[in-house]
């Protein structure tokens, strides 16, 4: 008997965690990226898990979704782990929201009234607690609140376990493997072009990140709403024995990501300028300036990286999961902010939606359906 094949476009967290558990259900996942495996959001990103912090007003079928696979965190987090020997630098620092200039103080009682308001867990914390909990604060920084549950991986590390659990259970990964063209006959997927050859396909997701909104061959009405939001961020050398932050540390304007290695990741900027890579002095000046005004000890410490990265946002900032007009074809994207955080979701809610044709209830509220 033959395996039927799952064709996956996409290389990233999202298309790797997919193909690792399609393989752990004994099924063939062939997995195609253009570039090298999860080398483009996936590991751009800062790797926060922050399903509280980053609650907005509007995401009310978001929210639940957010939290369900933070919940799924610490399992995850281990089996992959045990599964292939490498540590994926999941750490249970918890968040803080400070405000670091007068001005910001308003936003963040606002902030912090909309997620009590929502029953979210935030705990208000007083000047000494703040200091306590990060001593190298600048004396700016007067208020704050806690987030005990938003917490952070290293997400090049999960890339490279998720890369390895694929290639253990068996996926077929294929890296350099552009996807020019998706062939569609009678309102069906039938091939891909890739590269200069083309192969037929059974059952294809798109898990292209920013670039599932512009894959060529899917007509124009049948695309997932889709577009690349550019971040630039940047990261510093602290001290691992005396680092100047414990927390994942948000002000309005930044966020700043402590690593157990002692890397300091500080982003991100949210342009809206198509797939334009580019670094520039403003974007780079904005983060190590408002960095500098929460922390003023990290004049000292060395530059090790700055680089841009590319969110797969969508019309609503909600993902695009499970059918799409075309038969055949599937959709699994827009992820936008927190596509790190819901890797573990994503993963489980997608196998399943392959395997026995239907989203659990939880995503279900996510599928194209919902921009008719
Ligand atoms: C600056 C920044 C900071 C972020 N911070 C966080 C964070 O702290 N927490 C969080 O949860 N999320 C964060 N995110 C969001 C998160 O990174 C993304 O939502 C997530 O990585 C998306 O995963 P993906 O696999 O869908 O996309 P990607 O990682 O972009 O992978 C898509 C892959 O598809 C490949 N591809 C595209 N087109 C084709 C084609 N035609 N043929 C073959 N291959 C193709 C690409 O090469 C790419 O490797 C951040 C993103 C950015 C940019």
């Amino acid at each position: 008997m033959t395996r039927k094949s799952i064709h996956i476009i996409g290389g990233g967290v999202a298309g790797l965690g997919l193909a690792w558990r399609l393989a752990q259900a004994g099924r063939r996942a062939i997995v195609f990226d253009k570039g090298a495996i999860g080398r483009s959001a996936s590991w751009a990103a800062a790797g926060m898990l922050a399903a509280v912090i980053e609650a907005e007003p509007g995401e009310d079928a978001l929210i639940p979704f957010v939290l369900e696979s933070q919940s799924m965190w610490p399992e995850f987090a281990k089996e992959l782990q045990a599964y292939t020997g490498l540590d994926v630098g999941y750490r249970e620092t918890g968040t803080l929201f400070v405000a670091a200039e007068r001005d910001d103080e308003g936003l963040l009682k606002q902030r912090f009234d909309f997620l009590k308001a929502r029953s979210l867990p935030v705990e208000w914390l007083e000047r000494s607690e703040l200091r306590k909990r990060e001593p190298y604060f600048s004396p700016r920084v007067t208020h704050g609140f806690y987030s005990a549950g938003d917490h952070q991986v290293d997400n090049r590390a999960l890339v490279d376990a998720l890369h390895a659990a694929c290639k253990k259970a068996g996926v077929e990964l294929h890296a350099n493997a552009d996807v020019s063209e998706i062939k569609i006959s009678n309102g069906q997927a039938t091939h891909i072009v890739i590269n200069d050859g083309i192969i037929a396909v059974e059952n294809l997701v798109l898990a292209a990140g920013a670039w599932s909104g512009s894959i060529k061959g899917v007509p124009l009405e049948a695309l997932p709403p889709v577009f690349p939001m550019k971040g630039q961020l940047v990261a510093m050398q602290m001290d691992v024995y005396q680092p100047l932050l414990k927390h994942v540390v948000w002000t309005p304007q930044i966020y700043m990501v402590p690593r157990s290695d002692g890397r300091l990741i500080v982003g991100a900027t949210l342009e809206d300028k198509g797939f334009d890579a580019s670094l520039t002095a403003g974007g780079i000046l904005h983060l190590l300036r408002k960095t500098w005004e929460a922390l003023p000890g990290m004049e000292e410490l060395p530059l090790l990286e700055t680089w841009a990265g590319f969110r797969p946002t969508s019309r609503d900032d909600a993902p695009i999961l499970g059918e799409s007009a075309i038969k055949n074809l599937s959709f699994m994207t827009g992820q936008h902010r927190h596509g790190i955080l819901m890797t573990p979701l994503l993963a489980a809610a997608m196998s399943e939606y392959i395997i026995k044709g239907k989203l659990p209830e939880i995503a279900a509220p996510f599928t194209m359906q919902r921009f008719k």
